[in-house]
């Protein structure tokens, strides 16, 4: 499992373990197959070039489905749907919403959908972007730039771990979750199967629960 393990509650170190809800769902997708689970941390923008090259057998890293990545990998059936969510100073009044950032400095994670999509709207020449998203929210928090988009799960654990920033109700992008691989590889069909498997048998609600909790 190729991931990136900056991006919590999905992946992110605990000690030395990579945990996360990709992790674990990734694990016990294993189980089901009767393999083994190897996770590899790298670059967000690495994980589909690892898995086209066959380095790594499928990328797990809250991984927007999208046209273009299609082109690229397989991708599995979607677990989660997520949403692109802009946060902001807690005193900023003037940013409510998607329309206020226009000409403003945005904050992304390097080759995310945040990044993808903030580029195209706003234009390259306002998006900073940077290998972490807690880099991003650091930035923010030291007034270099005036907002960030991420996804809304990590956005909330930065902002916790953050003083005097807030996330705006108005969200950006919706957007759905799945496992990718390299094309047409024979693991997708096992591995879908597996997923309605631990959809089915409530395993994956219960992982959700564990790191999301009440908030999904
Ligand atoms: N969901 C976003 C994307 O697919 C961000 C994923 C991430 O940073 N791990 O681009």
């Amino acid at each position: 499992m190729a991931t990136n393990a900056e991006f919590p509650p999905y992946e992110f170190y605990e000690g030395e373990e990579i945990v996360g809800i990709d992790a674990e769902f990734a694990a016990a997708i294993a189980e089901k197959l009767g393999m083994e689970l190897k996770i590899e941390d790298m670059a967000f923008d690495s994980i589909i070039p690892a898995v086209q090259s066959g380095k790594a057998d499928f990328g797990a890293a809250g991984m927007t489905v999208t046209e273009d990545r299609m082109k690229e990998v397989d991708f599995s059936d979607t677990y989660y749907t997520g949403r692109q969510v802009i946060i902001v100073a807690e005193d900023n009044t003037e940013i409510t919403g998607p329309d206020e950032l226009v000409g403003k400095k945005i904050g992304v994670q390097q080759g995310t959908t945040g990044d993808i999509y903030a580029t195209d709207d706003y234009g390259d020449e306002n998006i900073e972007r940077y290998n972490k998203g807690f880099e991003a929210v650091q930035a923010l928090k030291q007034g270099k730039i005036d907002a960030v988009i991420i996804d809304d799960q990590p956005a909330q654990t930065f902002v916790k771990e953050t003083e005097g920033l807030k996330i705006l109700e108005t969200e950006y992008v919706e957007e759905e979750y799945a496992l990718c691989f390299k094309k047409d590889s024979e693991l997708v069909e096992k591995v879908n199967d597996a997923i309605a498997e631990l959809k089915e048998d409530g395993t994956f609600d219960k992982i959700i629960d564990k790191y999301i909790g009440g908030e999904k």
